[in-house]
């Protein structure tokens, strides 16, 4: 079991990447904190790690909020006693968010304030219950986004993940001799609820598709095995990266057909 032992907390746990780490990190023997603000999702994460005998508490929290992100930390410490993974994933694409001339403020606040602050708050608060287990592992959930150009304009998404990925280096550097590792985990396009609804229409999809040399999207599942790698001692040595998991889109100029 590659997680024994450890208690992690992942947000966004009721749906997609979140989910399915959930699910992994559990039947390799992680306690493992359900956050998300779906509490019937969340609820039914915890369910099925249950049912197949592995360890779950949900706690409803909405990371763009500071008591909300402290009070998740406390259910990790209170109910597991203490916390070793913090899998920060939880983030929205708005369905108006577009080009800089006609995204609204409010969607870029409301974007910034879960896929940005959410990241940072879920740090802040996290940080001294790793310490206080003697260090761990932080997953911040960036994407390609944010290292490549999107096709299909999303200014304040990919702002907010080109800012989680400048974050996770510094944290990465910052807190390095305190046996805290920071990576941030860049998925390519995935078939997750969030993505679809986004690229609502098949021609939306197809202008996506094209640019990815395997052709296809990626499913949640293969970015969890990517999660757990970087949750447990395997990437003992690893820090500060920006883990791409994309069916090799940020690799391609172009694609063969
Ligand atoms: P998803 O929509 O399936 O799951 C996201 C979960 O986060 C949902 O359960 C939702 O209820 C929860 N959530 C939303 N706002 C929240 C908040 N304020 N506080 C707590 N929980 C909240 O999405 P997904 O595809 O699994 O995405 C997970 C992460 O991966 C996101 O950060 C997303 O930006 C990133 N990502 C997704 C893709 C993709 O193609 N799907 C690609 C790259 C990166």
């Amino acid at each position: 079991m590659r997680l024994r032992d450890k208690v992690a907390l992942i947000t966004g746990a009721g749906s997609g990447i979140g989910r399915e780490s959930a699910l992994l990190f559990a039947s390799e023997g992680a306690s493992v904190v359900a956050v998300d603000v779906n509490d019937e999702m969340g609820g039914e994460t915890v369910a099925l790690i249950e049912s197949s005998g592995g360890k779950a508490i949900y706690t409803h929290a909405d990371v763009s909020k500071a008591a909300d992100c402290k009070q998740m930390v406390r259910a990790a410490e209170e109910t597991f006693g203490g916390l070793h993974v913090l899998f920060n994933n939880a983030g929205i694409m708005h369905s108006r968010d577009d080009d800089a001339l006609s995204t609204e403020e409010d969607v870029w606040d409301l974007t910034m304030a879960i896929n940005l602050k959410g990241v940072f708050l879920g740090c802040k608060h996290g940080i001294p219950a790793l310490r206080r287990a003697g260090g761990g592992s932080i997953i911040n959930t960036a994407s390609f986004v944010a290292v490549l150009g999107a096709a299909t304009a999303q200014i304040a998404y990919t702002a907010s993940k080109g800012g989680v990925l400048a974050m996770t280096r510094e944290l990465a550097v910052i807190h390095a001799r305190e046996n805290i590792r920071v990576n941030a985990l860049c998925p390519g396009p995935l078939r997750t609820e969030l993505l679809m609804k986004f690229l609502d229409t098949e021609a939306k999809k197809q202008r996506r598709l094209v640019h990815i040399p395997m052709g296809r999207f990626g499913e949640a599942h293969e970015i969890a095995k990517a999660a757990l790698f970087l949750a447990s001692d395997e990437s003992s040595f690893i820090t500060g990266t920006d883990f791409l998991v994309d069916g090799g889109i940020t690799a391609a100029y172009v694609t063969p057909e």
